[in-house]
């Protein structure tokens, strides 16, 4: 099967060392191999892999010397644009998307590990929900003479089981399910910017009304979910018919960092809601598994357990497209976090 025509796509992408990471006295653990393929934990061979040594030695993971190699349908190493990391994830899918199949778009990986710099980005350098908004707008521009549409955005955060508003913030919101419109969160805000420029503030200001955890200043937004959803609607210009609406929705999603996930779902068991872990996480994760199980025969998938899941229950899984952008550190400082990620990452290859 052609990658483009797979429901889910597997990628990997790898942020630059950070200063720190490039002070302290550790090495890379990851090497990209090429468009597809990277090497877990490259052992030192004679003079190591060209420019992989950042000086320091090997700190003393487990599984040390245990040389992984893990495909997926991209690799992005560290000098990999915004563009670039669009142009082959969200790009991809947004034909689909115009022919009306709801898409859905994770970042996944521990906190620190790139997810905002990924779908948000930073000022001066858009991420993908910037990226895919613009190039929305551009093709259905280009289609104009043939079509009626109408677009709309929602910014909305998950946090401690709770839907919260990032656009307009007020109170929890509830969710139901709607026999005509599917998913529904009541009272969330609709909003049409009326350029990029308007776009790109939006983002901003939602990311900024993300719940942060009150003790832990590093903290920040590690455990909410950030979702951005794209509304289309579609109609044929065609004089004198009745034209059916296509209605089609694209969720991109900053998710809460994995770490605390990481250590139980790596053994690939059904997770159950410890202490410390993140319920939506644990809940979409399991809802993969199932659809990875399930590959076309009738399953349960447990799309009831979390709020994110019964958010996403019409965007995962069926006829709907789904991208994962495994986020992963380079460093050997978080050696366990991105060998969980990309066994994680592995596994949702499944799908
Ligand atoms: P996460 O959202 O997964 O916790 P961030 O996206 O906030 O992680 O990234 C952690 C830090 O690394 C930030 O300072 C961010 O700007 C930087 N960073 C992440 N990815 C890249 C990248 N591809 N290029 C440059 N800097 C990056
Ligand atoms: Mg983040």
């Amino acid at each position: 099967m052609a990658v483009e025509d797979s429901t889910l796509q597997v990628v990997v992408r790898v942020r630059p060392p950070t200063p720190r990471e490039l002070d302290s006295q550790r090495r890379p653990v990851v090497q990209v191999v090429d468009e597809r393929v990277l090497v877990f934990n490259p052992e030192e061979a004679d003079g190591g892999f060209p420019g992989l040594k950042w000086g320091g030695t090997h700190d003393g993971p487990k599984k040390k010397g245990k040389d992984l190699t893990f495909v997926f349908d991209r690799v992005f190493g560290e000098a990999a644009t915004q563009q670039d990391v669009f142009q082959h994830t969200t790009h991809s899918v947004l034909d689909s998307f115009l022919q009306g199949y709801n898409c859905s778009v994770f970042a996944y990986g521990a906190t620190g590990a790139g997810k905002t710099h990924t779908m948000l980005g930073r000022e001066g350098d858009p991420g993908i929900m910037y990226l895919t908004t613009v190039e929305l707008y551009r093709r259905l521009e280009a289609r104009q003479q043939e079509k009626r549409f109408e677009v709309l955005i929602s910014y909305q955060e998950v946090y401690n089981e709770q839907i919260h508003d990032l656009l307009e913030p007020k109170g929890p919101l509830a969710i139901r399910e709607d026999p005509d419109k599917g998913v529904v969160v009541q009272g969330l805000s609709f909003h049409q910017p009326a350029s990029a420029k308007q776009l790109l503030e939006m983002l901003t200001r939602g990311n900024r009304n993300r719940t942060q955890h009150p003790t832990d200043a590093n903290a920040t937004s590690s455990r909410s979910h950030a979702i951005f959803q794209i509304f289309v609607k579609q109609q044929d210009r065609v004089p004198g018919l009745t034209q059916a609406v296509q209605v089609a929705k694209m969720s991109l999603i900053d998710l809460a960092g994995s770490e605390r996930a990481s250590s139980t779902h790596a053994k690939g068991e059904r997770l159950r809601e410890g202490a410390n872990i993140n319920r939506s996480l644990l809940a979409l994760i399991n809802v993969l598994n199932a659809l990875a199980d399930a590959k076309g025969r009738k399953t349960h998938v447990p799309y009831r357990d979390s709020k994110l899941t019964r958010l996403l229950k019409d965007s995962l899984g069926g006829n709907c497209r789904t991208v994962m952008i495994a986020a992963i550190s380079p460093s050997s400082l978080t050696y366990e976090d991105t060998y969980n990620t990309l066994k994680y990452a592995d596994r949702a290859k499944e799908i």
